[in-house]
């Protein structure tokens, strides 16, 4: 082996990204990030919408928020952070459960406050079709991030002699020994063709280099496909990759740049997004895999014109610019998977985001890393999305989800 590593980092998305910061602003060096596509051409931190909220059901999506929204305050020029609002509309049926989750979003320090249809309409005058709406719940210091931004300032933090980004390769075998893993083999996938083959249908090339690497400790980062990851060292992770299509659209009626992201009752959200409107819906039957294509013109016309024409004439009349697919990494609770993996010494996780990924990176790389260097969690417990809840069936509810 002519190569080692002291924390080898498998996926170089945001969660990776951010891990290998903050182990680096802990003092480690000897890190490696391994990617086969490091650009992020296909990976869900390059595809999503970048909505960011504490308005979450549970008190550790709260406080992974709340602590990531902290520190992305104290750069948001730098990561295109605009702390516009997140504006989520209600139904009657619903809003029961909205007063109790004001009452834990009070003692949990958020900003949040309920709006009456009246006070949607002063404040959001395009919303002018409230049929059904009972009242919003409005958070004002949310709002959108660039995520590419923020990736690249994790990345560009970490001080270049502590680091090696590892682009072009995959993982493909992982060696135990004395309780943990000790070695992995790398497998090199130089073309864009046989990125995509990987990443899509799990090919790999007949014949590529390969290369044997020592590593001291493990963390799988490796987003939607970390169930992949997981197998190599014989652990099965209960999470499905799902995709999940956004589109872009020109609407002439109404400027929405002074508003944050706005979610309506039937679970469409949508966002201004560099002169045009960017929305996205969960179509509830979407299969699982490692599915990309993007419906365009169907999409849009079944799923998103007419959940968005219910709530403004300004939508009446729309343009479809264009829209992607990406993948969201769903768990079996909607809470990521994040600390050691259980019966495997020096081996950690952090995935199965379940579509909030890029609001949590921060505190969730930060977490990580204390557990990785100094034992266990400093700041935010994160027991509780440790992957063994899958086994011992305490699973955690979030019902906030789009
Ligand atoms: C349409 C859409 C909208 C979304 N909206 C939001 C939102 O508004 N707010 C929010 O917070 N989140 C949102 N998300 C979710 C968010 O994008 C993800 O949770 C987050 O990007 C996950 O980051 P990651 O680093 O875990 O995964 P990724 O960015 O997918 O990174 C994983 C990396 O691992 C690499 N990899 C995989 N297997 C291997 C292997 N064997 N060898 C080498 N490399 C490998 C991949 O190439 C990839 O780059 C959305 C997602 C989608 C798809």
């Amino acid at each position: 082996m002519t190569r080692s590593y002291d924390y080898f980092i498998v996926g170089g998305g945001i969660i990776g990204s951010s891990i290998a910061m903050s182990l680096s602003d802990l003092g480690a060096s000897g890190i490696a990030v391994l990617d086969c596509d490091l650009s992020g051409k296909w990976g869900s931190s390059e595809r999503n919408a970048g909505g960011v909220r504490v308005t979450w059901d549970t008190p550790v999506n709260i406080a992974l928020s709340k602590s990531s929204i902290d520190y992305y305050e104290g750069v948001a020029a730098e990561v295109g952070f605009r702390q516009k609002g997140y504006l989520w509309l209600s139904e009657a049926s619903a809003w029961s459960q909205v007063l109790k989750r004001m009452d834990l979003w009070e003692r949990s320090g958020c900003e949040v406050f309920l709006l009456t249809p009246s006070e949607i309409t002063a404040k959001f005058p395009f919303l002018d079709r409230l049929d059904g709406v009972a009242g919003a719940v409005f958070s004002p210091k949310d709002g959108l991030i660039n995520p590419n931004l923020l990736k690249t300032h994790y990345r560009r933090r970490i001080p270049s002699d502590v680091i090696d980004w590892i682009d072009h390769q995959v993982i493909d075998r992982v060696d135990l020994g004395e309780g943990g893993i000790c070695s992995v083999r790398l497998r090199q996938v130089a073309s864009e063709d046989t990125v995509e083959a990987f990443l899509r249908r799990h090919e790999l090339p007949l014949e590529s280099e390969q290369e044997d690497i020592r590593v001291g400790t493990f963390i799988n980062a490796a987003g939607a496909w970390a169930p992949e990851v997981a197998r190599l060292y014989d652990r099965e992770i209960p999470t499905n990759p799902i995709r999940r299509q956004v589109a872009v659209l020109h609407c002439q009626e109404a400027d929405l740049s002074p508003y944050g992201m706005m979610v309506d009752t039937s679970g469409l959200y949508f966002h201004h997004e560099a002169g045009n409107l960017l929305a996205g819906y969960a179509v509830p039957s979407e299969a699982t895999g490692y599915h990309f294509a993007y419906e365009g013109e169907n999409y849009f016309m079944t799923e998103i014109w007419p959940r968005l024409a219910a709530r403004s004439t300004s939508f009446d009349r729309l343009k479809l610019i264009g829209g992607w697919a990406g993948l969201y990494g769903v768990s079996p609770d909607h809470h990521a998977i994040i600390g050691p993996v259980s019966g495997l010494k020096n081996t950690f996780e952090a995935h199965s985001f379940s579509g909030h990924g890029v609001m949590q990176s921060y505190a969730a790389g930060r977490a990580l890393a204390e557990v990785i260097l100094q034992g266990d969690y400093q700041g935010i417990d994160l027991s509780v999305l440790s992957g063994q809840r899958f086994q011992s069936g305490q699973l955690l509810s979030e019902e906030m989800l789009i």
